[in-house]
């Protein structure tokens, strides 16, 4: 790797890389046969620091920025994909409140969020709502201090094992994109349900569940951001949030070519290793030039944005402001363009590289004792959630048009 990274991101890539080998690996080949998540590793999780990552100090965090965290998942997605997903999904649930909470919110979740004691969760998907999230259904009804939320969600990441949801809703149907909001809803709020788990070709041992929220009560001070805001909530958080995804991309296919390349230098077929047929060789070359391309992007725009990240943190508790005000009054940049082209790109390469190992391996690629056709079912959903790669792709474009 090309990067430079600084004493607390090397320290990070050390213990996640010790924290996948030595308690990832031997729950992996397991867990993704029984489709469960294995409850003993949320403990293990807490104690590992990690979701500390993207809080500054004040908040019990370490201030390690998107850089820590997206270096954190692709440590841990390099041995599994979807046993590293905690500290991503909980980043991603998050990431709304880190933006958009002001200082007494800050308070209430930061430190709770920080230590691992409870785990944040993303609900926005709903069974007619996907790549278009203005059409949710999911509405919150205003009523003294309190809204009244009623709707489900399908397609939660970490469904079960999370405790605080983030859950867009509308509070004015009639203003379409402008009348929804987002909310913070502890999972013991009373109409709260967790509905069935999903049956998935990849990331199998992550809970990906229903929510189903019945005169769910919320306060108003739990409402993440203003009134009306919850599509700008939701836009930014995928730019904050996209950069985990690639990094959970460039994890697996990193895990699947390095699996593949020692195979490929032990196997013999025509009195020869494998690796040294031009025609094989010269697939790798170009797989991990790929790869290598991926995250020289990846950690080129995570470096940049946590650069105005940190300063406008320091600056939003200083001055008790949200931290999405203070990141305005820095740059006037917003990251779409980057976050939707690192999120494609490094998800197109991994499902292209994971799929070329398997064909590289041969049968044995194919058989799941061997572990590579696990890393191609894994990569899959990288290009789907968050939104489809079709989806980063109209971003995309419509950034480039408004440039040129
Ligand atoms: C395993 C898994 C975990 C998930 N976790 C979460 C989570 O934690 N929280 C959450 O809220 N959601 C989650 N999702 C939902 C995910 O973000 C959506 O599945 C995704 O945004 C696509 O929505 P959809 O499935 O409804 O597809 P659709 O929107 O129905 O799209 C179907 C196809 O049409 C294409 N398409 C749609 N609109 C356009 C367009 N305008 N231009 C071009 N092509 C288009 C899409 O690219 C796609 O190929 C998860 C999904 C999966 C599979």
């Amino acid at each position: 790797m090309l990067f430079n990274f600084n004493e607390t991101h090397e320290e990070i890539i050390k213990l996640s890389k010790d924290f996948a080998n030595g308690i990832l690996k031997p729950l992996s080949e397991e867990y993704d046969d029984r489709e469960e998540f294995p409850l003993s590793l949320l403990e293990e999780y807490k104690k590992s620091g990690f979701y500390s990552i993207l809080y500054p100090e004040e908040y019990g965090g370490i201030n390690a920025g998107l850089t820590g965290l997206c270096l954190c998942i692709e440590e841990l997605s390099k041995v599994d994909g979807s046993l590293a997903l905690p500290p991503a999904t909980s980043a991603l649930g998050a990431i709304p409140m880190i933006l958009y909470a002001n200082e007494e919110q800050r308070k209430k979740y930061f430190p709770l969020l920080a230590s691992g004691e409870k785990l944040a969760a993303f609900a926005l998907t709903e069974p007619e709502a996907g790549s278009d999230a203005t059409s949710i259904t999911t509405q919150a009804k205003k009523e003294g201090d309190y809204y009244l939320i009623n709707g489900m969600k399908h397609f939660c990441s970490s469904g079960n094992i999370s405790d605080i949801y983030i859950i867009f809703a509308k509070t004015a149907p009639e203003k379409g994109a402008r009348g929804i909001s987002c909310f913070a809803i502890d999972k013991n709020a009373e109409g709260f349900k967790i509905g069935k788990k999903e049956k998935k070709l990849g990331i199998k041992s992550n809970p990906t569940t229903e929510i189903f929220l019945e005169n769910v009560r919320v306060s108003k001070n739990d409402m993440i951001g203003p009134e009306g805001f919850g599509l700008f909530v939701l836009q930014e958080t995928f730019d904050y949030s996209r950069p985990g995804v690639a990094a959970q991309a460039i994890g697996i296919a990193e895990g699947a070519l390095e699996i593949t390349v020692k195979y490929l230098k032990q196997r013999k077929q025509f009195g020869q290793s494998i690796i040294s047929f031009q025609a094989v060789s010269h697939k790798i070359a170009e797989l991990a030039t790929k790869l290598e391309a991926a995250k020289s992007f990846l950690y080129l725009i995570v470096s940049r944005m946590d650069e105005s990240y940190t300063q406008a943190f320091e600056n939003a508790i200083k001055n008790q402001k949200p931290l999405r005000e203070e990141l305005k009054k820095i740059s006037k940049e917003r990251w779409t363009k980057y976050s939707a082209m690192i999120k494609l790109y490094a998800s197109d390469i991994a499902f292209d590289i994971t799929q070329e190992c398997v064909n590289l391996c041969g049968g044995m690629g194919y058989m799941r004792s061997f572990g590579v056709e696990k890393f191609m079912r894994d990569a899959k959903v990288t290009q789907i959630y968050e939104g489809s790669n079709n989806i980063q792709k109209n971003e995309i474009a419509l950034q480039i048009s408004k440039e040129y």
